[in-house]
């Protein structure tokens, strides 16, 4: 396992909501986050159909351009009775053609679980896949999950994308109604920049 002892990392996402996150999980470790829009960085196309494929590709897509080590994630939820869906397709399944609609993806989840007359609870859980790569090709994977179940109507205004509908193990909130301190110990992200500090940073 590579150690970090760079001072700025970049954060190859464009995804105001996943850098945030990031920030407040790295702050306490000195490392000066970089994101990748105030970079200019172009959005690679996500090919892959597992996780961590897709975080390899963002990952090393940034490090080439930028010269700067790089952290990716490729994330989603994956519902049990929808056999894993939307799973990698997360993003995509809020996609319109002008911009992201989480309430239409949301909907959709709910959808397609009562065409299947999914039992109760309808259970779930969240993935972060990180790949944190150098500039001479090394990268290094780690693997967070948040298991839960998805719960309707949405609930909540806080978070990002699919927070509203998922209520983890153990509470009885959804994500979207946890204030970001909350949510940031438990997520699935949360896990995977653990597992990361503690084998690189530590
Ligand atoms: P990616 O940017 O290709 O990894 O897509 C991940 C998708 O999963 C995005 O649509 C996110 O909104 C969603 N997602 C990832 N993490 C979370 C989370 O913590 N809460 C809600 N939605 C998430």
């Amino acid at each position: 396992m590579r150690r970090f002892d760079g001072k700025r990392l970049l954060i190859a996402t464009h995804n105001a909501g996943k850098l945030d996150e990031m920030r407040a999980l790295l702050r306490p470790y000195g490392v000066e986050v970089v994101g990748a829009a105030e970079m200019s960085l172009p959005e690679p196309v996500e090919t892959e159909d597992n996780f961590v494929g897709n975080a390899r590709i963002k990952a090393h897509a940034a490090v080439k351009a930028t010269g700067l080590p790089a952290l990716a994630d490729d994330s989603g939820i994956s519902v049990d009775a929808l056999d894993g869906a939307p799973g990698v397709y997360t993003a995509d399944w809020a996609e319109t053609g002008q911009g992201r609609d989480f309430g239409m993806a949301m909907e959709r989840t709910w959808r397609e679980l009562e065409e299947r007359k999914a039992p109760s609870p309808r259970l779930a859980q969240f993935n972060c896949t990180l790949v944190l790569a150098w500039p001479d090709g090394h990268d290094e994977v780690f693997v967070g999950t948040l298991p839960g179940q998805v719960t309707w109507p949405p609930r909540g205004a806080e978070g990002h994308g699919y927070d509203p509908i998922f209520i983890p193990d153990g509470s009885d909130m959804t994500l979207g109604e946890m204030s970001a301190e909350a949510k940031n110990r438990i997520s699935h992200r949360a896990v995977a920049v653990g597992k990361m500090l503690e084998a690189c940073f530590a």
